[in-house]
């Protein structure tokens, strides 16, 4: 009897439960190949999948590379594709605890399920419906971004730093969309940070004069005197 045991597997990978990189043992593989022949060429193509397993939180996760027998062995394997995506953000967790509007809802869902899909010009698009929302909600309907920022920036709700960085990413990426432009990954992260501050920052606000409201003013010191 062999005292030799296969190994299982083990792969480092991004867990989108976890939100960060963590050992998978590699549960499950699969190999396709096809063969394409000529009458001088024959040139194989297929792709390994791998069904990855969290060693965290058990979180399961599909992972397919491609190649073909025409790659150049020195570029090592091609990139990986993982199903469902993965993704480096969730919903901030006091999404969840405080009643936003229903349009920020609505739009935050459909932002977040394009990040989800790793379409970022979509995500893009959805951050910037986003903070025109936060415009058109604290400071009425504005002539251009620029100046609805402007406006957000008197209230105090956005940062100048912020406000830079707005601008130059969702702008940049408005005016080259139509000549294919896709942002980076970092570049839709940061932005979708800074709306999530954006949001949050209006929210805490807005608690912050309701409380004032409802807090019995402190009565004046010559009141006090009298009694
Ligand atoms: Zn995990």
């Amino acid at each position: 009897m062999s005292e030799k045991t296969e190994k299982p597997e083990v792969l480092w990978s991004h867990c989108n439960e976890c939100g960060h990189e963590t050992k998978h043992d590699v549960v499950h593989r699969a190999d396709r190949r096809r063969t394409f022949d000529d009458d001088q060429y024959s040139v194989e193509v297929g792709s390994v999948w791998k069904v990855l397993q969290c060693r965290g939180c058990e979180e399961v996760t599909l992972r397919r590379v491609d190649w073909c027998s025409e790659d150049d062995p020195m570029d090592g394997p091609g990139p990986a594709t993982y199903f469902p995506p993965r993704v480096s953000r969730r919903k901030p967790s006091w999404a969840s605890h405080y009643e936003l509007p229903s349009e920020y809802i609505a739009l935050l869902e459909e932002t977040y399920t394009a990040l989800h899909a790793d379409s970022r010009r979509l995500a893009m698009m959805g951050a910037r419906a986003l903070i025109d929302a936060v415009i058109r909600r604290n400071a009425g309907d504005q002539q251009n971004f620029g100046q609805g920022l402007n406006a957000l920036a008197e209230k105090y709700l956005i940062s100048e730093q912020d406000r830079g960085i707005v601008e130059t990413a969702i702008e940049a990426g408005h005016a080259s969309a139509h000549r294919g432009h896709k942002p980076t990954a970092e570049d839709v992260n940061v932005v979708i940070d800074i709306v999530e501050r954006l949001i949050h920052t209006e929210i805490l606000a807005e608690q912050a004069r309701e409380l004032k409201k409802s807090t019995p003013p402190r009565p004046s010191r010559a009141a006090q005197n009298k009694s």
